[in-house]
C-alpha cells in the first residue's frame, strides 16, 4: 500500500521535475564510479538533497550542500518559492558531485551503545568487520562503552586521521577491567588513570555505590561523561540522579528505583551469576514497578538531566526467540565467529537460551510493553533518549542492531521523525558533540547518509540489504543507504557490503 505520505513526497518530486531536469543540464554529475569510495576530496556536492534535519524537523527540500573539508559550509534551497525570492543560488561545480535526486539525505547515526570487537569467545575476528558493517548501515560516530582500551584509542586515532575505514569513536573505559577499584581512593586513581589515557568518558557497571560516588566525582573534574550499566546491585536510578550519570544504558536501575519492596521479587532459587536466571527473571522487572513512584524517578532524572539509551533490540530474543536466531542477514554476513558466540553457551556473555520458554516470552513480551510506555512517559517529562544496539552480543549484528532500535523506538509510539532524532541529535548530545554532530546544518561536520528510500515512511530502507518494493506492478529491490559520508570522506555501501560478504565467505571456507 502506498502511504499518503509517500503520495505527497511523489507529488512534490513532479512539481519540481521540471527545475531538476533544466537543472541537471547545467550540473551534469560525473558518473558514480568516478568518486572514490573512502577518499577525502576537498569540495563535494550533493546536489537535489531532501534533507532530515535530525532535530525533529519536517523533510525539506529539494537543495543543495557543499561538503569542504569534512564540514558542511553551505545549503542552498532551490524549490520554486526560495527561487522566486532570487535566494537559490546554487553553488558552483565541484570536483566530486553526488546527484540525490529521489534520495533522502540526513545526519550519519550515531550508536551510543558500542563495543569495539577483534574476538567473540577468543576466537579472532576483525575490526574491519564490525567497521564496514557500522559504516554500511550508516553509523558515523560510535560511543564504545567497554572494549579493549588500548585497542580502542589506537582506532579512534586512525579513524580522526582517515586512515582506516571507520566511524568517529568516543571511547569509554569500563570502570571495573582487571582488577576492580575497591574504595573511594582507588575509584578516583582509576578515573585520573582513564584521563591520562585520553579516554571520552567511562563506564561504570556493578560498582559500589561509595565507589561510584567518589568515581562520579572525580570523572566531573575531569571532563569524563558516564555511562552506567545499573545490574540488580547497590545502585539504582536515583544514585544515577545524585551522582550526575550522563546516560542510563539498557534499563536496570530505573523500575528497581520504583519498586516498593526496594528488591524484586526473586525465587530464593535465583542465582544473579546464573545468565537464565538472570535474563528470565530480568523478564518479570517492569510489572513489580509502581507507575507514581517510576514517574518521580523520571522527573528526578529530567532535573538532573540523565539521559536514557534503552537498547531495546538486544533483549528482543528474549520475547522472540525464533525471530533472533532467523535474521535474512545471517545467511550472507554473519561472520562464523560471531555465530559460533551466539549459540547457547553458559560461558559467553548472553548467550542463555538454554530451555528459553513460550512462558518466558510472554512474560518479556509484557516486560517490553510496560517499557515502551515507561520510554514514552520519559520524553513527554523532557527526558532525553538516546539509541544504541549493544550488538556483537544475543544475536544482534554490528549496525542491523541499530537499524532494529529505530524499528523498535517507533514500536514504542516514538514517530520515526523523532527516532531519527534519537539516533541523531539526542546521542550527538549525550556525547556533548550536539554543537558538532547530529544535524545537516552548515556549521556541523560532514557526516551524512544519501538513503534509497524515504525512512520516515520505512525505517527499513536504512538496512544495507535493502527492501522489496511493488512500483507500476513490478517487484523491485531497492532501499539501503547509496553513500555514508563520514568527516566529508563519501563510502560507497554497495561496495562495502560486497567486500563484507568476499570476507564472511573466506572466512567460512577457511573454517
Ligand atoms: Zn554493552
Amino acid at each position: 500500500m502506498i502511504s499518503i505520505r509517500r503520495v505527497i513526497a511523489y507529488a512534490v518530486m513532479h512539481r519540481y521535475l521540471a527545475t531538476l531536469l533544466a537543472v541537471s543540464v547545467l550540473f551534469a554529475q560525473p558518473p558514480a564510479s568516478r568518486i572514490v569510495s573512502g577518499k577525502r576530496y576537498p569540495r563535494l556536492v550533493i546536489r537535489n538533497a531532501i534533507i532530515i534535519e535530525g532535530n525533529g524537523t519536517p523533510a525539506s527540500g529539494p537543495k543543495d550542500i557543499v561538503v569542504e573539508n569534512g564540514m558542511i559550509t553551505a545549503i542552498v534551497p532551490f524549490d520554486q518559492v526560495s527561487a522566486g525570492r532570487g535566494e537559490g543560488h546554487r553553488p558552483a561545480k565541484a570536483d566530486v558531485e553526488i546527484d540525490a535526486a529521489g534520495k533522502y539525505v540526513m545526519p550519519g547515526l550515531i550508536d551510543a551503545h558500542g563495543h569495539l570487537q577483534d574476538e567473540r569467545g577468543g576466537i579472532p575476528q576483525p575490526f574491519e568487520y564490525e567497521l564496514k558493517l557500522w559504516l554500511s548501515c550508516g553509523i558515523t560516530t560510535v560511543r564504545d562503552v567497554g572494549s579493549d582500551t588500548t585497542k580502542a584509542l589506537q582506532l579512534r586515532k586512525q579513524s580522526a586521521e582517515g586512515e582506516i575505514a571507520c566511524p568517529r569513536l568516543f571511547i569509554y573505559p569500563m570502570f571495573n577491567r582487571g582488577v576492580s577499584p575497591a574504595n573511594p581512593a582507588q575509584a578516583r586513581a582509576r578515573i585520573r588513570e582513564f584521563k591520562a589515557l585520553g579516554a571520552d568518558g567511562v563506564k561504570f557497571l556493578g560498582v559500589y555505590r561509595d565507589v561510584m560516588e567518589a568515581a562520579a566525582d572525580e570523572a566531573h573534574h575531569q571532563g569524563l561523561r558516564i555511562a552506567h550499566h545499573a545490574g540488580v546491585e547497590e545502585t539504582n536510578a536515583w544514585d544515577d540522579i545524585k551522582f550526575g550519570t550522563t546516560s542510563i544504558e539498557h534499563w536496570y536501575g530505573i523500575p528497581d528505583a520504583a519498586v516498593e519492596s526496594g528488591r524484586q521479587h526473586f525465587p530464593a532459587s535465583y542465582n544473579y551469576n546464573n545468565e537464565t536466571d538472570r535474563f528470565r527473571y530480568a523478564g518479570h522487572l517492569w510489572r513489580e514497578a509502581n507507575w507514581d513512584r517510576l514517574m518521580k524517578v523520571f522527573d528526578g532524572m529530567v532535573a538532573a538531566n540523565v539521559a536514557w539509551d534503552p537498547t531495546l533490540d538486544i533483549y528482543e530474543a528474549s520475547r522472540d526467540l525464533q525471530r533472533a536466531q532467523n535474521q535474512p542477514w545471517f545467511r550472507d554476513y554473519l561472520h562464523p565467529t560471531l555465530a559460533k558466540y551466539f549459540e547457547p553457551n553458559p560461558a559467553n556473555h548472553g548467550s542463555y537460551f538454554f530451555g528459553w520458554t513460550s512462558t518466558d516470552e510472554t512474560f518479556w513480551k509484557e516486560n517490553y510493553r510496560i517499557w515502551m510506555a515507561a520510554l514514552r512517559e520519559f520524553e513527554k517529562r523532557g527526558g532525553l533518549i538516546g539509541c544504541g544496539d549493544d550488538a556483537g552480543f544475543i544475536y544482534q549484528m554490528y549496525g542491523f542492531g541499530l537499524i532494529r532500535e529505530l524499528e523498535l523506538q517507533q514500536e514504542a509510539g516514538f514517530d520515526p521523525l523523532k527516532v531519527l532524532q534519537h539516533a541523531t541529535e539526542n546521542n550527538a548530545r549525550i556525547l556533548g558533540q550536539e554543537s558538532k554532530l547530529g544535524r545537516v546544518r552548515t556549521g556541523w561536520a560532514a557526516d551524512i547518509l544519501i538513503v534509497n528510500g524515504n525512512p520516515l515512511d520505512n525505517l527499513k530502507v536504512l538496512y544495507p540489504t535493502g527492501v522489496d518494493e511493488i512500483r507500476d506492478g513490478k517487484a523491485v529491490h531497492t532501499g539501503g543507504v547509496e553513500w555514508t559520508i563520514k568527516d566529508g570522506i563519501p563510502y560507497h555501501v554497495p561496495t562495502l557490503m560486497s567486500e563484507l560478504k568476499e570476507m564472511v565467505a573466506k572466512a567460512r571456507a577457511s573454517k
